[in-house]
């Protein structure tokens, strides 16, 4: 005769239809003569139905994904057995990432706030036509114009290539006052939103958003944010020429 502490072993496997005829029998037997462990059964099945109904499914960004599957198979390689024996484990995992997937998806983080922040910008300037407030070819004329509007001194340079500076406004990113200079070579505009960090550097990044390249990186204890309607290729080159004007101011 089984007694309940071999019964308790079992149970996941019962359920799973993993046991032998005759072992099952003998459970089967068991269970129809303990209230207690036919109780802990129906528990369980109810906790497997409940994971199973409750875990939803959103797509992952290749990244995370990657990282959760990594992550999922050391977990998989110290616990093979017992998640093999308890498949709801997985579906209490799938749960777990799916919520952390949808407050990702819901709350971006910073460093992209910034970025669809600066798109939002540029748009905006151009559909009001009020690219510059500042409008002049010279970067001697558009860098002292900032002075007593904003409380830092932004780099302000050309990057070469045939750019010709447009001129230089005020604009506001993560509700901050930041610096914004503009260059434009025939339908090529680049606009270059600029900050102090605070202790708080963009990373080197780039994106596209809604058809505009967007580019970050930080240096000198300022953030920038280039937002172009170049290619990806043509923002890279121009941002390259940037980092070494500022570099040598
Ligand atoms: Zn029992």
């Amino acid at each position: 005769m089984m007694n309940c502490e071999e019964a308790d072993r079992f149970l996941d496997a019962y359920l799973d239809g993993e046991l032998e005829p005759d072992k099952r029998a003998e459970l089967d037997q068991h269970l129809a003569d303990c209230p207690e462990c036919k109780e802990k059964l129906a528990r369980l099945r109810q906790l497997r139905e409940f994971f199973t109904a409750n875990a939803p499914h959103y797509p992952a960004p290749p990244e995370l994904r990657g990282k959760v599957l990594a992550r999922l198979e050391v977990t998989r390689r110290s616990n093979l057995i017992s998640l093999v024996r308890r498949p709801w484990l997985y579906a209490a995992a799938l749960l777990i990432v799916s919520l952390v997937l949808a407050w990702l998806k819901f709350f971006p983080n910073q460093e992209e706030q910034v970025a669809n922040q600066a798109v939002a910008n540029f748009k905006r300037a151009a559909l009001l036509e009020r690219v510059c407030d500042i409008v002049s070819p010279d970067p001697g004329v558009v860098k002292p114009w900032f002075t007593g509007k904003i409380d830092f001194s932004p780099p302000v340079v050309l990057p070469g290539l045939n750019f010709q500076m447009r001129g230089g406004r005020l604009d506001v990113i993560n509700n901050r006052k930041v610096a914004a200079v503009t260059y434009k070579r025939d339908k090529d505009l680049v606009t270059v939103f600029v900050w102090p960090d605070a202790g708080k550097p963009v990373p080197q990044k780039d994106w596209t958003i809604s058809g505009y390249m967007v580019c970050a990186w930080n240096t000198k204890g300022l953030n920038f944010v280039a937002v172009s309607n170049m290619s990806e290729s043509g923002l890279d080159e121009v941002v390259g020429h940037l980092k070494e004007a500022v570099a040598s101011q």
